[in-house]
């Protein structure tokens, strides 16, 4: 299961209401801080989340309004003690943009208090770690090098409490060795395989981000049979030129996306001060039930659903 937290859901400027583009996604002990738009570390505090592990910072683009608040974060994380290391994972032209505000504006030839690691993005997987795989796809808006990101739950093999009872297996390492796949030979001589205790493999929740976008057909393979999608609708379908113009997508769009990749959840973001969150809502739910607009704060779980 992943959880996400809606930290800033305006677009290009804040409002009133929403701050700019920042989101939390959490999978068990792992924490990914994606995008980083203007005034992102008070809505990081005003959350309550704080900043420990939150070490891995992902952006899908150079635009402003993804990345400016990177300078007050690193500032402050210069001078905070549990922070010795961080990693932002970029494309290369959004990169040069991190790397000029960071190096250029905040340190000013300074050496940085904590070990600062720009990773560039390249297609395919970034990070995988047991059960859990990140992985970057290209999108289509303005500029080159944007990026979604998959968030995948590996297919596993339920451990089955009742069954190693009743064989007899202790709990501690052995349990974890067959868990990771090895046989084991209990106090008595008799030897456990994996197959007596794991059951069948259970499909794991998969889940897309996906930032600024102006092409949503070209994504409709990568969201297929997703449990939850995560992108920006920025405008309404009576402005769909002026959407096509910029490389931003419509509500209604989004929601076709949706549809047409039969995922589980929609999430709608990066929404403009230029309509009411009631008219982006209901274009979407016309066309896709279970979209909802999402919020500052606001929290989700996305687990795998039965579709
Ligand atoms: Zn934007
Ligand atoms: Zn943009």
């Amino acid at each position: 299961m992943f959880e996400i937290i809606f930290l800033g859901t305006s677009a290009s400027a804040p409002s009133v209401y929403r701050g700019l583009t920042s989101q939390v996604v959490s999978y068990n002990d792992k924490r990914f801080l994606i995008d980083c738009g203007e005034g992102s570390q008070r809505q990081i505090l005003k959350s309550g989340i704080g900043f420990r592990r939150l070490t891995k910072i992902l952006i899908t683009h150079g635009h402003l309004d993804h990345i400016l608040g990177l300078a007050g974060l690193l500032s402050t994380f210069s001078r905070w003690e549990t922070v010795d290391q961080i990693e932002i994972w970029a494309g290369e032209w959004a990169m040069e943009r991190i790397h000029d505000l960071l190096y250029g504006v905040v340190l000013r030839g300074a050496k940085p208090a904590l070990d600062i690691q720009l990773k560039i993005i390249e297609l395919g997987p970034l990070i995988e770690d047991g059960d859990f795989r990140l992985s970057a796809f290209p999108v289509k808006h303005r500029g080159p090098g944007c990026f979604g990101f998959q968030f995948e739950e590996l297919p596993r093999r339920p451990f089955r409490v009742e069954q190693a009872l009743s064989l007899g297996v202790p709990e501690g390492p052995a349990r974890r060795d067959l868990v990771s796949g090895k046989s084991v030979t209990l106090e008595d001589g008799r030897v456990v395989t994996p197959d007596d205790v794991l059951g069948d493999l259970l499909p794991g929740a998969r889940f897309i981000h996906v930032g600024d976008c102006g092409d949503a057909d070209s994504l409709v393979d990568i969201c297929q049979g997703a449990d939850g999608l995560v992108i920006e609708a920025t405008y309404l379908e009576h402005e769909r030129d002026l959407a096509a113009k910029f490389g931003h997508l419509t509500a209604a769009q989004a929601a076709m996306l949706a549809k047409r990749a039969n995922v589980g959840q929609l999430f709608l973001t990066h929404i403009s001060r230029r309509y009411r969150e009631k008219e982006i809502r209901e274009e979407a739910q016309a066309v896709f039930p279970d979209s909802t607009v999402a919020r500052d704060f606001d929290k989700y779980e996305i687990r795998k659903l039965d579709k």
